[in-house]
């Protein structure tokens, strides 16, 4: 064998008596094949064999099997990122002529998607009051094929009662799809509830580092497995082994940093009950938080996001405000190390309940900074808002 070649054949390193306690990344595109008869029969390997770097490695299926055993699922599914994990939930089970249910509090560009990409290709939907419970079957028309749900939901906190949803939803035959970022399996299992198709935004609590998007869509039955993956197939979507290797390690540690994050979530949200210039904390852990009581009924805890509702006129002094915050960092996509706070438009989003709150409404996602530090700050950030009227 000449010098040529052997640049680029890798001798077999052997593994006996190496055990490493992380999952090795293993990047691929290419898959080789022992011998002419497996790669001639390798149509036959299903989405549980490995085919193309594309379709999965060793490092995603380990990632996909830990989700699908925290999730008590069948299998999961691993994306690039968690709105591209709705997406394709959507663009798998809706056809034209087609109909979805998606709550009014929903992620923000899933109801863009539904207006934008899925009604031009004629699949309808409606929007529905997240706080609806078993009133979803007066909404429920012959062509519904999916609900979607979101608990608690995006900036304003509804926790949906998800088994009423479910018990209509399996009496007429409807899947019913759960956005699950804010409570991950941890402290909610949507597939214990009677879900089928939970979806996670990887980027946030199981990245836990602000420093990867992936999203991830676990199931109950296989088959809608299967689906999912042909399409995934078609499009040509899949991860990279590196980002899934990260979210490996941040899911080590996601436990113990959740449990910190909700501690210091729900003893801010009752302190900041109290101050003269907040209107409403909309945090599952308190009863003004609509839907409190099917978050103590259904949930085991809290995580570290939040919001506040400030009183009216605050608006004014949001610049001022936000600039005083020294250790909060200002910011949308939560989950990481560090503490952010996110002003958010709310009026504007409503279509079904018109917002009641006149005060502008403030994000708060709690990261692994000294509680004291993170509580000075948010003072700080109040009294700026509060100015001379206070
Ligand atoms: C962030 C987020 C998403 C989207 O996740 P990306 O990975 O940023 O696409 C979806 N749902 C919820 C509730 C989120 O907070």
């Amino acid at each position: 064998m000449r010098d040529q070649t052997r640049c680029v054949q890798h001798p077999a390193a052997p593994l006996d008596g190496f055990a490493s306690l992380a999952v090795p990344t293993y990047r691929a595109s290419t898959i080789v094949y022992e011998d002419g008869e497996s790669f001639l029969n390798r149509s036959k390997r299903g989405f549980d064999d490995y085919t193309y770097g594309l379709h999965g490695t060793p490092t995603t299926r380990t990632l996909e099997a830990q989700l699908t055993a925290l999730h008590g699922g069948a299998r999961t599914i691993l994306v690039p990122s968690g709105q591209a994990a709705i997406s394709l939930v959507m663009l798998t089970f809706l056809q034209p002529g087609d109909h979805v249910l998606i709550p009014d509090n929903a992620y923000g560009p899933v109801r863009s998607l539904a207006v934008n990409y899925l009604a031009p290709r004629g699949v309808d939907h409606t929007i529905y009051d997240p706080m609806v419970g078993g009133g979803i079957a007066a909404l429920i028309r012959p062509q519904t094929r999916l609900i979607w749900v979101e608990s608690p939901g995006s900036g304003t906190m509804e926790v949906q009662d998800i088994p009423a949803i479910v018990a209509v939803a399996k009496e007429k035959g409807v899947l019913v799809g759960c956005d699950n970022t804010w409570a991950t399996p941890l402290l909610f299992k949507p597939l214990a509830h009677g879900v089928d198709v939970a979806v996670e935004a990887l980027t946030k609590y199981v990245g836990g580092h602000s420093d990867l998007l992936m999203g991830s869509i676990t199931v109950a039955d296989p088959v809608l497995r299967d689906r999912i993956k042909l399409v995934l197939r078609d499009l040509g979507i899949g991860v990279s082994p590196d980002e899934a290797a990260l979210a490996l390690r941040g899911l080590e540690t996601m436990a113990v940093r959740l449990a910190h994050m909700g501690r210091v979530s729900e003893d801010f949200a009752r302190r900041l009950a109290g101050h003269p210039a907040v209107e409403t904390v909309l945090h599952p852990a308190l009863p003004s938080c609509p839907g409190h009581d099917i978050w103590a009924r259904d949930f085991a805890g809290s995580a570290g996001v939040f919001s506040i509702v400030l009183k009216p006129g605050m608006d004014a002094r949001m610049e001022p405000a936000l600039s005083a915050l020294k250790v909060f960092a200002i910011g949308a996509s939560w989950g990481g190390t560090r503490s952010l706070i996110a002003p958010a438009a709310v009026t504007a989003d409503r279509t079904v309940v018109p917002w009641p709150h006149a005060g502008p409404l403030i994000r708060i996602n709690i990261g692994l900074e000294a509680p004291e530090d993170l509580w000075a700050d948010l003072e700080a950030m109040l009294a700026a808002f509060a100015g001379s009227s206070l």
